[in-house]
């Protein structure tokens, strides 16, 4: 298993003009506020200095992109290798003509629905349910509301493992319920989305409604990573969770929401070790009450706190 020694880790890696910081916490970084540091953290100051970085960064060294961690489960034992987060050279949004909003991917998906309200562009609105940034939109299709990423996305820049980059069209994406099948070691920076002429008031009462809706559904306010499973097809998770009898179950302080049963929340200092013990638990039960086998929307990375 890879040990994680990040002082000789960092020396194997190029200069660059964003930051490293060696055995970065993660936990804080992460809604879940749970799991272990990574060995090395890049932030890339913009486009050019992540694609740099790439390229001279040796091949066998794994390499994380994570955006605000709303959909992550970081493992007690923290990644091995370089975790990157993006941040300022990543958070321009621009409007071009056509209803059309050209975004860096280190922006919040609630901040564009914001601005395409200010800009009169309906379409966008499903943005201000989901807490992540759009590099998680884009790579995980959020949808929420009767819209999805794949719905409104023209076009991606990205960045792959060797430096170069890429635009790819929404076709390129390969998308499907909660999946992107452009490859994996792709780190998108920007996107280009289309909205459609709108009108303030019937945008924010739907913005609204979205707003109020979550608050009476999801525990927003909690340590979580939102839907924990996929709905399998024709089914709900939440449904067949609840018929499993695991509404409010709980490992030591992780636990499932008396809210929202596809929901895993951390009520304070648990693991992520008991965070994903709880979500195999809830698996196991279901298979065996409903005979489905659910599958992890949640992305878990990292190694166990034993390093195995
Ligand atoms: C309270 C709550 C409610 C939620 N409700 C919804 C909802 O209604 N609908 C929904 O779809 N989701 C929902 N989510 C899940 C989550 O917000 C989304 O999946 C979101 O898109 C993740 O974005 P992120 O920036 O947090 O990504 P992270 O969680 O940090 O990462 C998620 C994945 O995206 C990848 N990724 C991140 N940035 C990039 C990038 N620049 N390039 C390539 N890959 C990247 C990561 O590698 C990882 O695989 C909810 C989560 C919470 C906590």
């Amino acid at each position: 298993m890879p040990k994680m020694d990040g002082e000789a880790l960092v020396k194997k890696l190029p200069a660059v003009r964003g930051r490293l910081e060696v055995h970065a916490p993660l936990a804080d970084l992460t809604w879940f506020r749970a799991g272990g540091p990574a060995e090395v953290l890049f932030t890339p100051l913009d486009e050019t200095d992540l694609a740099d970085f790439l390229r001279a960064t040796p091949k066998d060294i794994s390499i994380y992109v994570i955006g605000v961690g709303s959909n992550l489960l970081v493992r007690d034992g923290g990644v091995p290798g370089v975790v990157i987060r993006l941040g300022r050279g990543f958070s321009e949004i621009k409007l071009e003509p056509g209803n059309r909003v050209r975004v860096g991917t280190a922006v919040l998906d609630v901040r564009v629905a914001r601005f395409a309200y200010d800009n009169r562009i309906d379409g966008l609105t499903f943005l201000r349910g989901i807490p992540g940034t759009i590099g998680g939109a884009l790579r995980m299709n959020g949808g929420a509301y009767g819209g999805e990423t794949r719905d409104v996305l023209v076009e991606v820049r990205a960045v792959d493992r060797t430096g170069i980059v890429h635009v790819l069209s929404n076709a390129d994406m390969k998308y499907s319920y909660r999946h992107c099948g452009a490859p994996e070691d792709f780190i998108f920076t920007e996107a280009l989305f289309q909205g459609r002429a709108g009108n303030q008031p019937d945008i924010l009462a739907a913005m609204d409604k979205i707003t109020d809706s979550r608050e009476a559904t999801q525990p927003i306010k909690s340590r979580t990573g939102g839907s924990t499973f996929k709905n399998p097809p024709g089914n709900k998770s939440w449904q067949l969770i609840d018929k499993a009898g695991m509404r409010g179950f709980a490992i030591g302080p992780a636990k499932v929401s008396e809210l929202h049963c596809n929901f895993l929340i951390n009520e304070g200092g648990a693991t992520a070790t008991q965070i994903e013990e709880l979500g195999e638990t809830i698996r196991a039960r279901v298979l065996a009450t409903s005979g489905i086998e659910l599958d992890w929307e949640i992305k878990r990375i990292g190694i166990p706190a034993d390093g195995q």
